[in-house]
C-alpha cells in the first residue's frame, strides 16, 4: 500500500479506550464516543462481550491529515464532560518535509527531488567557478602585456641613464 498517494485521505486505525466506563461500551455509546476521531467501523467481540474491560477497543476511520489527540472529550447523559484517553494501535509515520503519511524525512521523495533540484544549482556555481579560471586566465594574459611593460619601462630607463647629461655648449 502506498500511503504516499495522495488518494489515501484516511485510515482505518484501531483505537483503545483504556478505563472507559462500562457505560459506554454499547455499539452506540462507543460510536459517539470515537466519532470525533472519525468514522466508527466497528469494535472487537471483548469488547462487545466486555470480556477484557482494561479498554475497549474500536477501528475508526480517521483522516490522515487530521489529528491524533490523546484525549477525546464528550458529555455524558448527564452532561458531564468526559475526558478518555485514547491510545492508537498504529499512526502512520508522517513526513516532518512534505507533511503526509507513510513515510519519514530521511526518505522523502519530494526531498529528495528538492535536493536534486538544489544540486542542479550546484553545477551552476561550479560553472561560475570554472569561469573563474577563464577570468584568471584572462588575467593571466595580461601580466604579460605589464611585462613588456615593465621591460619597455626599464629599457626607457636604460635609455635615459645611458643619456649622457646634456652639456651645454
Ligand atoms: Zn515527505
Amino acid at each position: 500500500m502506498d500511503l504516499c498517494t495522495k488518494s489515501l485521505k484516511s485510515l482505518p486505525i484501531w483505537i483503545q479506550l483504556p478505563d472507559l466506563d462500562l457505560n459506554y461500551w454499547g455499539l452506540e455509546s462507543l460510536s459517539k464516543v470515537s466519532s470525533t476521531l472519525g468514522i466508527p467501523l466497528k469494535t472487537d467481540k471483548y469488547t462487545q462481550e466486555k470480556s477484557k474491560i482494561r479498554y475497549a477497543r474500536v477501528l475508526v476511520d480517521m483522516q490522515l491529515d487530521g489529528h491524533f489527540p490523546e484525549f477525546i472529550e464528550f458529555f455524558n447523559e448527564h452532561d458531564i464532560l468526559i475526558s478518555q484517553q485514547v491510545h492508537y494501535e498504529w499512526v502512520p509515520v508522517k513526513c516532518k518535509f512534505c507533511g503526509t503519511y507513510g513515510h519519514v524525512e530521511d526518505v522523502c521523495k519530494k526531498k529528495t527531488i528538492t535536493r536534486k533540484e538544489w544540486r542542479v544549482k550546484q553545477p551552476l556555481q561550479v560553472m561560475g567557478q570554472e569561469n573563474t579560471p577563464q577570468h584568471i586566465h584572462d588575467k593571466a594574459a595580461s601580466p604579460q602585456p605589464a611585462i613588456n611593460q615593465m621591460l619597455l619601462r626599464k629599457k626607457l630607463w636604460d635609455d635615459l641613464a645611458s643619456i649622457k647629461p646634456f652639456k651645454g655648449p
